[in-house]
């Protein structure tokens, strides 16, 4: 159910640039929801941080509307919230 897709060519970067992207945070016990263009998620990969992707948590994704993304993200149980950079809370249909 929680396949990590993430964009492995350029025309797929653009493609799901604007798509929703949840980010599961298994330290923090959190689930924030992303944009795919947000820094912090740049297209499911994560800001360069290495130690933060795929260990202390995983990406879901890519969702093309924020109801999708947030039927995802309250799949994983944990408090969810919106990211307070890219606010994809504003991009409901
Ligand atoms: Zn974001």
């Amino acid at each position: 159910m929680r396949p990590i897709q993430r964009c492995s060519s350029q025309r797929a970067k653009n493609d799901v640039i604007d798509m929703f992207w949840v980010y599961e945070n298994e330290p923090t016990n959190k689930t924030r929801i992303h944009l795919g263009r947000c820094p912090w998620c740049n297209c499911g990969q994560g800001i360069d941080k290495p130690k933060e992707i795929g260990i202390l948590g995983a990406w879901h994704g890519p969702f093309q509307n924020y109801k999708q993304a947030l039927d995802c993200a309250e799949s994983t149980g944990k408090p969810v919230n919106n990211c307070g950079h890219c606010h994809p809370e504003r991009f409901t249909e």
